[in-house]
């Protein structure tokens, strides 16, 4: 009799521990399954308790880093109703189809990229979906897209802790993730929200990064602590969670994301942190 065929991807050995077409997060919930032509090894999920706060600009950072460090990467802008990632990366193409699937964009250096952005006719026009939708394509971008084959899919996840995210975490096998704050966001319960999210879903956090942190005076070089004393050491060691970085507010970020050249970004404030998630993530 011939053996029965555990899952959808074609060379199946039957061995499912490590293969990105187990479809079971860490909470045993079945999620999706991944497009049959794609490879996923890790999935790294980068949240925040709000909008607004840097997610994109982490997520596309840890990309960028990894990809300098020879890894196959991707990013799936999960963030429907916002999506910021394609501007960054100065891509303005439609995603094409394949007999494969989807087909994702690629940054200058190779980074593969897939939004909503990509998909609609009018990218400046507003995305006014209900939930159950946005999930759904966030869904897509995990069945249909053909990423091929990837060390690190990095997803930018819809913002704050409300029922699409929680779709996206119950629907995509993630491996680990990262929390963005700003400090006034530490001030306030909304990152131990983030937190609390993950830990009901038994994903593990990797840490958190604290964006706009701080400031560079430009004339006197005097860092500047606008938002008060950052809370970030106290609120990782509350949570026993890394602290991953901190990120000042810093003109060039902004400036080579409006330009469409994040990859040129030479900041090295989120070394250490992609260091971690690829020894952490083989
Ligand atoms: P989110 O994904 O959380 O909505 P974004 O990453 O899109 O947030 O950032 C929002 C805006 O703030 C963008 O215009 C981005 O360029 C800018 N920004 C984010 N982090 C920084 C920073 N550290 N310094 C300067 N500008 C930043």
């Amino acid at each position: 009799m011939p053996e029965e065929r555990k899952c959808s991807e074609t060379n199946c050995s039957g061995n499912c521990e490590g293969c990105s077409h187990n479809s079971q997060n860490q909470s045993g919930i079945q999620t999706e399954t991944l497009n049959k032509f794609s490879k996923i090894r890790n999935v790294i999920g980068v949240v925040s308790g709000k909008g607004g706060v840097g997610k994109s600009t982490v997520s596309s950072s840890l990309a960028v880093l990894l990809n300098r460090k020879g890894y196959k990467v991707g990013i799936l802008d999960a963030d429907i109703t916002g999506p910021s990632v394609p501007k960054m990366f100065g891509i303005n193409t439609r995603a094409n189809n394949s007999d494969k699937g989807i087909l994702p964009a690629l940054t200058a250096n190779g980074i593969k990229v897939m939004s909503i952005n990509l998909l609609i006719e009018d990218p400046e026009s507003p995305v006014i979906w209900r939930g159950p939708v946005i999930g759904g394509a966030v869904k897509q971008f995990w069945t249909d897209v053909y990423w091929g084959e990837l060390d690190y899919l990095i997803i930018d996840m819809p913002p704050g802790t409300g029922d699409v995210p929680l779709t996206v975490f119950q629907s995509i096998p993630i491996n680990g993730i990262v929390i963005v704050s700003s400090p006034q966001d530490l001030v306030s319960l909304i990152v131990k929200k983030a937190y609390n999210m993950a830990a009901m879903m038994n994903i593990p956090v990797l840490g958190l990064v604290e964006n706009m942190s701080y400031l560079i005076c430009p004339d006197c070089n005097r860092k500047i602590n606008i938002f008060g004393e950052s809370k970030a050491e106290e609120i990782c060691n509350q949570l026993q969670i890394m602290l991953l970085g901190k990120m000042p507010i810093d003109s060039k970020i902004s400036q080579l994301c409006d330009e469409g050249e994040f990859e040129r970004n030479t900041a090295d404030y989120l070394v250490a942190a992609a260091d971690l998630i690829a020894d952490t993530f083989k």
